[in-house]
């Protein structure tokens, strides 16, 4: 797809006048990357991707005229906020602008409870000024300094905040997005509850976010401890049993098996040579009853930090998550991930220790589980962003293979196709696209069902 035969890119460009352009073709090819270069399969594929133009509204008015234009010379459209997915969704893959929302800043609104804001705002932004009124972020992304709210909401799937919330596609977390669509004349639609579903992690595959409202939860003084257990079977006994602790209010419990804790230079010191551990924010007031479970599954606390000082600089948040393999391809790039949800309660448990020991070698760990718990339906559950040393794409699925028979479950996260990830089912995606998006103009390429030929 490109710009039809009587058209140019200066005459495309002329109508975008006085709405800031990137043109420079290293800038241009920066902005048509993300962090999809965790996988080496999609750096393969993607890394030569760029789009023709890279066009930055920096409000809503500026993007209807940008969607009406692209509509009339047919110009396919990548949205981006800062491109830190990781599946390659940002990456236009035929052409066209990448159209960047993160100069859309604005904080529309914040009271007890939810918040409003522009595509672009950060969430760090939004949870600073929120906790000024004792509010907060429900969940944030690793990403939380760098990421924009339009991307997570719909790039992402959850976070930091997940062991209490879920994740973004539980019915609550996401309560409406403002969207313009890609009809002959744009319009600017609202969409609340069940109806945004088919936005909320659709990669930009419908329509344009413009604004996000999402709820808010208390605000808490948050603890961060690190606990390191010499087995790891008491590391996944310890972590099941602080997840299902409802009476100690928790964050994050991030666990770890050696040798990742070994790539956290800025916390290896306080960590045991050798051991697993697990990274926890808990409550400032939920200390003693946590300081009272590890004491019974045997593990010893060997960071703390009070809320005070995890508030500045340094905070576990940013070891978690996918800012785990950031930090373990930074000591070794040849490690890549897979993403992995685990079966509830012991035979998850049971499922982690035995994948743990099947791919130990005398030459280091083959696959190192990072397990993050969090809540789903009422329950506690784990999944797995587990590290693999890469060698090939065969072996990748041979170890997938392995895990299945564990009852382990995979979304692909080395596919580009929307319907190879996390969600279950593209459906809703796909019928607001037909509505939203009648030249199939959004994120081309990122939907095997309608892949442009
Ligand atoms: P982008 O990467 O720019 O875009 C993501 C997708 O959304 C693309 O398909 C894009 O086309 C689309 N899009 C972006 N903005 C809009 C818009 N305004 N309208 C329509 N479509 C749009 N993800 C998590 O969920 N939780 C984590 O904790 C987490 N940790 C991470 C850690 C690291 C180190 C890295 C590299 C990634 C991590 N991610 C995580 C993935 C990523 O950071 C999040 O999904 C993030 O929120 C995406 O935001 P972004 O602004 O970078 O979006």
């Amino acid at each position: 797809m490109a710009l039809d035969g009587t058209s140019t890119w200066s005459a495309f460009q002329a109508e975008l006048d006085g709405i800031p352009l990137v043109t420079d073709p290293a800038q241009v090819a920066r902005l048509s990357q993300d962090w999809s270069i965790f996988s080496p399969i999609l750096t393969a594929q993607l890394a030569q991707k760029r789009a023709d133009l890279v066009v930055c509204p920096t409000h809503l008015e500026q993007v209807l005229r940008v969607a009406k234009a692209c509509v009339q010379h047919r110009i396919p459209i990548t949205p981006r906020g800062t491109g830190t997915g990781n599946y390659g969704q940002a990456v236009p893959l035929y052409g066209g602008i990448v159209l960047d929302l993160s100069r859309m800043q604005r904080i529309c609104w914040i009271k007890p409870g939810s918040a409003r804001v522009e595509a672009g705002v950060k969430p760090l932004t939004l949870d600073r000024k929120a906790k000024e009124m004792g509010w907060e972020m429900r969940m944030i992304p690793s990403t939380f300094r760098t990421a924009t709210l339009g991307g997570f909401v719909t790039g992402g799937s959850g976070g930091i905040g997940g062991i209490q919330f879920s994740g973004l596609a539980a019915r609550g977390n996401v309560l409406a997005v403002q969207v313009v669509t890609l009809e002959d004349e744009p319009q600017v639609v609202e969409l609340r509850g069940d109806a945004l579903r088919g936005v909320n992690h659709g990669w930009g595959l419908n329509g344009i976010v413009t604004e996000v409202e999402l709820p808010l939860a208390p605000a808490y003084p948050w603890a961060e401890w690190i606990v390191s257990f010499a087995e790891f079977e008491n590391l996944m006994r310890f972590s099941q049993a602080l997840a299902e602790s409802d009476g100690i209010v928790k964050k994050l419990i991030s666990c770890h098996a050696w040798p990742i804790p070994s790539y956290f230079t800025a916390l290896k010191s306080s960590i045991p040579e050798g051991s697993h551990c697990v990274l926890v924010m808990v409550a400032e007031p939920s200390l003693e009853p946590l300081q009272e479970l590890v004491s019974a599954w045997g593990g010893q606390v060997c960071y703390r930090k009070t809320p005070q000082e995890a508030s500045k600089g340094l905070t576990l948040a940013e070891f978690a998550i996918n800012h785990t393999t950031l930090h373990a391809r930074a000591a070794n790039p040849n490690l890549t991930y897979l993403a992995a949800r685990f079966p509830r309660g012991e035979t998850g448990i049971q499922a982690a220790v035995q994948v743990h020991e099947q791919f130990q070698r005398p030459e280091g760990p083959e696959v190192m589980l990072h397990i993050e718990f969090f809540r789903s339906n009422g329950t506690a559950g784990c999944s797995s962003l587990e590290l693999v040393e890469f060698s090939t794409p065969e072996r990748l699925e041979e170890i997938k293979a392995y895990q299945r028979t564990l009852g382990i479950t995979f979304s692909n996260n080395h596919s580009h196709y929307i319907e190879d990830g996390m969600r279950a089912s593209v459906q809703d995606v796909l019928d607001l696209k037909r509505w939203m998006d009648p030249y199939g103009l959004m994120n081309p390429g990122k939907t095997r069902l309608a892949t442009p030929s």
